[in-house]
């Protein structure tokens, strides 16, 4: 997130108008199906920033963290002038390079992923110009997407530690949150699956590993579902994870029960929910959940696989379907 600069200069505009038609340019003249293909990522190199040479080399890189510059075409002599991304792209999609690839480079802030911090030591942080309530371009979209399939290859990065600024920041301690905490930060959009599918990726990490093992809270009401959509957990087969202990010397079908609502405490997931199975003579989920059978916040867990009511025909369900409903 980088403060907009206030002076807009028109000799500024026009040299970046001018990388972009270069850009452009270069592509049509190697590309004879004029199809924009990694091949012909044009990446300007005119923004390095002056702290490139001081920047040591990291040891790992296995994350990649996207942010917004909440500001104009200016933002990017911030981050030139902090060295405080690797990549600047421009609302046009040109690319810009501002630190190396391989150095670190100052944008993931008092960062956590996975109980890790210093993010700035394991990952390549890319600008794009824009915000965190707003769409990025089309044009912006395309060279992403290309400069991501070159990046995931060069460090053999996996489509899931593609991420958000948002996913990873964290606050420590304060006034007003006793805990360390997840807060909105920048590029909040490009967490959500339509985002994700435009630059060329799978699946996000689907839920907040640090929020799960009770390492941060939360501290925005509604930030989780921006982040990870509704359908979290993604990973139900985690309900019945061999970590969880299980004393209950009953049949396997309680013990699920029992690990479901152990799991269910402890990750806060589900809160004020009711587990039930369809059996004996509870076969339906109306005999579960009453009027709550095909409500939207009611799950249904078949096999593993966690489903929302409205995702399938709760009708013509098997028995024993593990059913989630809020108690009333
Ligand atoms: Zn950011």
């Amino acid at each position: 997130m980088k403060k907009e600069k206030p002076s807009v200069g028109l000799e500024k505009m026009t040299r970046r108008g001018f990388f972009s038609r270069v850009a452009v340019g270069i592509a049509v003249l190697t590309c004879p199906s004029y199809v924009f293909s990694e091949a012909e990522l044009y990446v300007d190199k005119s923004f390095m920033s002056p702290e490139n040479d001081k920047r040591r080399n990291r040891d790992l890189t296995d994350l990649i963290i996207l942010h917004t510059s909440e500001g104009n075409f200016n933002g990017i002599y911030d981050v030139k002038e902090k060295g405080s991304a690797h990549y600047f792209i421009d609302d046009r999609g040109g690319v810009h390079q501002v630190i190396d690839d391989d150095k670190v480079a100052h944008h993931a802030g008092t960062s956590m992923w996975e109980g890790r911090t210093k993010l700035n030591d394991s990952s390549i942080g890319i600008e794009m110009q824009g915000s965190h309530k707003k769409d990025i371009t089309a044009e912006q979209y395309r060279s992403l997407r290309n400069l991501l399939s070159k990046l995931k290859r060069k460090y053999g990065i996996k489509d899931e530690r593609i991420l958000t600024h948002s996913m990873v920041s964290y606050g420590e301690p304060n006034r007003w949150h006793p805990k360390p905490h997840r807060y909105r930060k920048c590029a909040m959009l490009l967490a959500s699956p339509k985002s994700r599918k435009k630059m060329g990726l799978g699946e996000g990490p689907g839920y907040d590993p640090d929020v799960r093992a009770g390492r941060l809270v939360v501290a925005e009401p509604g930030l989780e579902k921006v982040l990870y959509g509704s359908k979290s957990p993604k990973e139900p087969e985690q309900i019945l994870s061999p970590t969880d202990e299980i004393k209950v010397n009953t049949r396997r079908e309680d013990k699920e029960i029992e690990s479901l609502r152990r799991y269910l405490i402890r990750t806060k997931m589900f809160k004020d929910y009711e587990i039930g199975r369809l059996e004996g003579d509870k076969r339906t989920p109306y005999s579960h959940a009453g009027k709550n059978w095909k409500s939207p916040s009611t799950y249904y867990m078949i096999g593993k696989r966690l489903h929302k009511a409205s995702e399938i025909d709760p009708r013509k369900l098997p028995l024993g379907t593990i059913v989630l409903y809020k108690a009333k």
